[in-house]
């Protein structure tokens, strides 16, 4: 699955959401988040992002590997 990690916090730019070809990118309350039970790995959300928010869960920077975990749990939660 792709992940969307800290710059997207409180930016919420949203270019993603019309890219995604199966609407699984979501708006939470600081931040969007891809469902990683609906993402197709298609990396078309990845280049569109201004702020280079997103990547695909392997290739998260270090530090920002937690975004991982935190999108499972924002869907955990719904
Ligand atoms: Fe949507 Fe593709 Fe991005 Fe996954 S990688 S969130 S399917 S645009």
């Amino acid at each position: 699955t792709y992940v969307i990690a800290q710059p997207c916090v409180d930016l919420k730019d949203k270019a993603c959401v019309d890219e995604c070809p199966v609407d699984c990118i979501y708006e939470g309350a600081r931040k969007l988040y891809i469902n990683p039970d609906e993402c197709v790995d298609c990396g078309a959300c990845e280049p569109v992002c201004p702020v280079e928010a997103i990547y695909f869960e392997d290739d998260l920077p270090d530090g920002w590997t937690d975004f991982r975990r935190a999108d499972t749990e924002f869907f955990a939660d719904l």
